[in-house]
């Protein structure tokens, strides 16, 4: 039994839509200015905040880049309908992430943390 593994897994950089891996997050440069993030092969676009005290605005880099720097669109758009998000709390330093669900946008701990947003009912360009 390796349990060992399969709980070292639980800290592993993956996307929580489609589990693939992600990249640790690099300078995006947008027309608001550069952001730290990425995106991911499923499409989720990913922003960091290393303090987890600017997730409101981390978020909206993450939503208009997303919308492809349409900021006006981004703004417009519903949570749970539109698209969905995620935080991950998230180690720039070992690129890892803590397991357990998202955290409120409440919770006031300085810890990085990583929003995750996926538009819905958009498809993919081929
Ligand atoms: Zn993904």
């Amino acid at each position: 039994m390796k349990y060992r593994e399969d709980k070292s897994t639980l800290y592993e950089p993956r996307c929580p839509f489609c589990r693939d891996f992600f990249s640790r997050p690099v300078d995006i440069d947008t027309d608001f200015g550069a952001f730290s993030g990425g995106v991911c092969s499923c499409g989720a676009v990913y922003a960091f905040d290393p303090t987890g005290r600017n997730l409101g605005e981390t978020f909206m880099d993450a939503l208009s880049y997303a919308c492809g720097g349409d900021y006006e669109k981004a703004v417009s758009l519903e949570a749970g309908v539109d698209y969905e998000e995620y935080i991950l709390q998230y180690n720039y330093r070992t690129h890892s992430i803590s397991p357990g669900r998202a955290y409120s946008l409440f919770d006031r701990r300085a810890r990085g943390m990583l929003y995750f947003v996926k538009l819905k009912n958009i498809k993919a360009t081929d």
